[in-house]
């Protein structure tokens, strides 16, 4: 049987349809009904934050959260190449620039030592990404946004449940945004939600996901239409039940990954800045030709070959995407386009089974160099 890159953790079938027996009663099936509320509540105690918001989706949720804060069009948002195309698209599709700045070489995180070089009169944010759930140097982060005024929105898509010296991600500069998509390590099968500190943000965000609708009559922004179903909250419900069961399994996996691949020559792991917790939510590899006798690519075919579906995962870096160097041009990451050009993640999930994680190594293993 094939191995994909992941699979989505469910809760079984009787655990959800308990939960949803409510809708077919009240038939309140959208538009922040109890289920929304109550599971609302719930992630606000999980993650510990002061303030959240659901969406529809993890994108949607960026996009809005760029949109509450209301730059002047054209302003530019200092933001990391090394991600998913989401979070730059959400910047340049609420008509801002994206400026990118590049990575630390160790935890794929943005380079804080490189952002102030990049700041003009029009940088209004900066927006990193918590990589494979490692996160940002957030303090040296906000010691730069503080210094020269700008907002910071993370996006802390993969990093659902992981700490910074016991500081749950969601709690870091002015909002965050996850994503509770089916391939997150928690999932509402589309789903995502924005944290924030600043309670003017809540009316306005609640607004925007609903058309801008204020009051009946009273339209207050220009809105779209972003908000979690009564259905899907049920299912994040349900699986937030099992999330750390569900991560210390995940936990299992990535140890026994790592009693094969720490030494491997040429296999380089993500370094865990000093200080964060894990959710274990992807388990990349940095693949160094020279050294392990194969580059990323064939060993991309090799395992393919074997049924074996790892992914490029972030590649191409965005800043390289036709839709951007159509715009912006080529523009200088070094350490991105390295990191992107060597990255492969594993297959991690849950219930990958440990024999197939040996299976995996053992492929690896054969082809590298000794
Ligand atoms: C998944 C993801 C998103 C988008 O979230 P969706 O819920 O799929 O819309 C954005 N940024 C990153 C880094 C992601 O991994």
């Amino acid at each position: 049987m094939s191995i994909l890159v992941t699979r989505s953790s469910i809760a079984s079938l009787d655990e959800y349809i308990e939960e949803i027996k409510p809708i077919f009663e009240s038939k309140w099936l959208t538009n922040m009904g109890p289920i929304y509320k109550k599971l609302q509540h719930q992630l606000i105690d999980y993650l510990e934050v002061p303030y959240l918001s659901l969406f529809v989706n993890g994108h949607m949720a960026l996009e809005m959260a760029i949109q509450a804060m209301e730059f002047p069009k054209g302003s530019e948002i200092i933001t990391t190449p090394y991600t998913f195309v989401s979070t730059t698209h959400a910047i340049t599709r609420n008509e801002l620039v994206p400026v990118f700045c590049d990575i630390n070489r160790e935890d794929y995180t943005m380079d804080p030592s490189k952002i102030e070089s990049l700041i003009t009169e029009k940088t209004v944010a900066i927006l990193p990404v918590h990589v494979y759930g490692n996160l940002c140097d957030v303090e040296a982060i906000q010691k730069i946004a503080d210094k020269h005024n700008l907002k910071v929105i993370y996006d802390a898509a993969h990093a659902f449940g992981t700490k910074f010296k016991g500081i749950t991600a969601g709690n870091f500069g002015d909002m965050s945004m996850f994503s509770f998509h089916a391939t997150k390590v928690f999932n509402t099968i589309e789903g995502g939600a924005i944290s924030f500190k600043d309670d003017n943000y809540r009316v306005r965000l609640h607004e925007l996901k609903n058309f801008g609708i204020h009051s009946e009559d009273q339209i207050n922004n220009i809105g779209g239409n972003a908000k979690l179903d009564e259905f899907r909250a049920a299912m994040g419900i349900c699986n937030l039940r099992h999330l750390e069961d569900n991560i210390q399994l995940r936990k299992k996996v990535a140890d026994r990954y790592d009693t094969y691949l720490m030494k491997a020559p040429g296999i380089k792991l993500m370094q865990l800045r000093e200080g964060v917790t894990k959710n274990y939510a992807y388990y990349p590899v940095y693949v160094d030709s020279e050294k392990f006798g194969m580059n990323r690519d064939d060993l991309y075919n090799e395992l393919k070959k074997n049924d074996i579906y790892a992914r490029r995962y972030f590649y191409p870096a965005t800043n390289d995407l036709d839709c951007y160097t159509r715009v912006y041009g080529k523009s200088k990451t070094p350490v991105a386009h390295d990191v992107s050009k060597n990255i492969l993640t594993l297959p991690m999930y849950a219930d990958l089974s440990l024999e197939d994680v040996d299976r995996i190594c053992q492929i690896i293993l054969n082809v590298a160099k000794v």
